[in-house]
């Protein structure tokens, strides 16, 4: 059973060629660039269900679903019709309406961890607008975030840890002030003690814990639940607010994200991906108390000219109505946990160091037999075989996210049969990497 692939990239190659001209690098974000796996990017031209068209016609059962947005698939019916419809009355006004109304009462209405919420335009700004709130809240300065999580380009979460243990952090990124990255604490993943330690010594000027409740940006690095419930009675006794960073969790593993999966309330929720159906929204929310902080309620500034702009919020709200629709995220999870199936035995099979952990809808494929809970037990000579993996899947019609790092996600619009033939097309390619 051979796609119908060409294999030639040429017309992707020559875009590239062409948008090294205009952009950094040729890319408007640095993974697209394909640094840590082999060839040119692709260039897509179109998206339909579960699968991309690249600029030289090859199709591919795509896995990266935009990074996660894409949870109902590519060019879902109902979000089409429901932005075309809009935009026929303008783009943006800046100025409120109905639609904001309408996604903001469907999402309070079916999480019981948020009463308010504030919409912008990504998930940095909703990261970096929460901090904030955390911040101006509490009148305390420093954060506590975790090795391995990702949380946007924000200024203060742009930090790794420092030498030593439980050290003010280092900025990894150039153009950070050191002073930005000494207000921020970087723990590891999965070690209480550290924590209740870091708290003990400095909670007096601590505004906040941060984390992805489900770390999907390092890898896939699945928290046992007694951490998630240690970090929120610590939050309680320390006076420090909790965020659970779900901008890829949730509505991905279940309406309510991971904060429902868990039964966890944070203090503050950030969302972004889903919740504009492949449109640019953020959004931040929290308690009525914790959100009275933000202007014009209250002295927390935050602002946007696009926020809540009518488009977006007609793509968000016609993605999360499609997903409270009964046995979505079972029907999901099921058809994820039986694709992942088929890999696992094949692998377990043949003795290959493979392991796929996974959780909803959300999957990640480790070259280790470890349950892997930190970012430190990846292993990055693994990557070298990512990048086989990778490039033998591009051959056969399988889009993956370029890098080893990086999960995959399943959209209701992968059928079973499609699900069948992507795995066993992963099969024959993980042959090719163990040969
Ligand atoms: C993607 C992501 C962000 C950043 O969102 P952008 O829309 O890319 O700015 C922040 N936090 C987490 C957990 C993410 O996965």
């Amino acid at each position: 059973m051979k796609l119908i692939n060409t294999i030639s990239r040429e017309r992707s190659a020559a875009l590239y060629e062409e948008a090294k001209q205009y952009f950094p690098g040729g890319v408007n974000s640095p993974v697209r660039a394909f640094k840590s796996v082999s060839g040119p990017p692709l260039f897509i031209k179109k998206g339909d269900g579960c699968r991309i068209t690249d600029e030289d016609d090859n199709r591919y059962i795509d896995f990266c679903c935009s990074w996660g947005p894409l949870i109902l698939g590519h060019n879902n019916d109902y979000i089409r019709e429901q932005v075309l419809e809009t935009v026929m009355n303008g783009t943006s006004f800046g100025a409120p309406t109905k639609l904001g109304n309408e996604l903001g009462k469907f999402i309070l209405g079916n999480n019981r961890f948020i009463d308010k919420i504030r919409f912008v335009s990504s998930g940095t700004e909703a990261v970096m607008s929460a901090i904030r709130l955390a911040r101006g809240a509490t009148k305390k300065n420093k954060i506590i975030k975790f090795e391995g999580c990702y949380h946007g380009h924000v200024d203060s979460l742009m930090v790794k840890a420092g030498s030593g243990l439980a050290t003010f952090g280092e900025s990894t990124s150039a153009g950070i002030p050191e002073a930005f990255a000494k207000e921020t604490i970087v723990l590891p993943l999965n070690q209480p003690e550290l924590l209740e330690e870091t708290l003990a010594k400095h909670a007096d000027d601590i505004a906040c814990i941060i984390i992805e409740p489900i770390p999907a940006n390092n890898g896939l690095l699945l928290q046992q639940q007694s951490f998630l419930e240690c970090l929120r009675v610590k939050a309680y006794k320390h006076n420090v607010l909790l965020i659970f960073d779900e901008v890829i969790s949730g509505f991905r593993v279940g309406f309510e994200g991971a904060a429902g999966i868990y039964n966890i309330q944070p203090d503050i929720i950030t969302y972004g991906k889903i919740i504009g159906g492949g449109m640019p929204v953020g959004a931040y929310a929290a308690s009525h108390e914790l959100m009275s902080h933000i202007a014009p309620d209250g002295p927390v500034y935050q602002a946007g000219t696009l926020s809540a702009n009518p488009v977006a919020m007609a793509a968000g709200y016609a993605t999360v109505q499609q997903l409270t629709t009964p046995g979505f995220y079972e029907g999901l999870a099921k058809k994820t946990k039986d694709f992942i199936q088929i890999i696992q035995d094949h692998c377990d099979e043949k003795g290959y160091e493979i392991s796929i952990p996974h959780v909803g809808s959300i999957f990640w494929i480790a070259f280790s037999r470890e349950r892997i809970y930190a970012a430190d037990q990846i292993d990055s000579a693994s990557m070298e075989l990512f990048k086989v993996l990778h490039h033998e899947l591009l051959q056969n019609g399988v889009y993956l996210g370029p890098s080893g790092y990086e999960v995959g996600f399943v959209s209701s619009a992968h059928t079973v049969e499609d699900l069948e033939q992507a795995a066993s097309i992963i099969c024959r390619a993980m042959d090719v990497v163990f040969a």
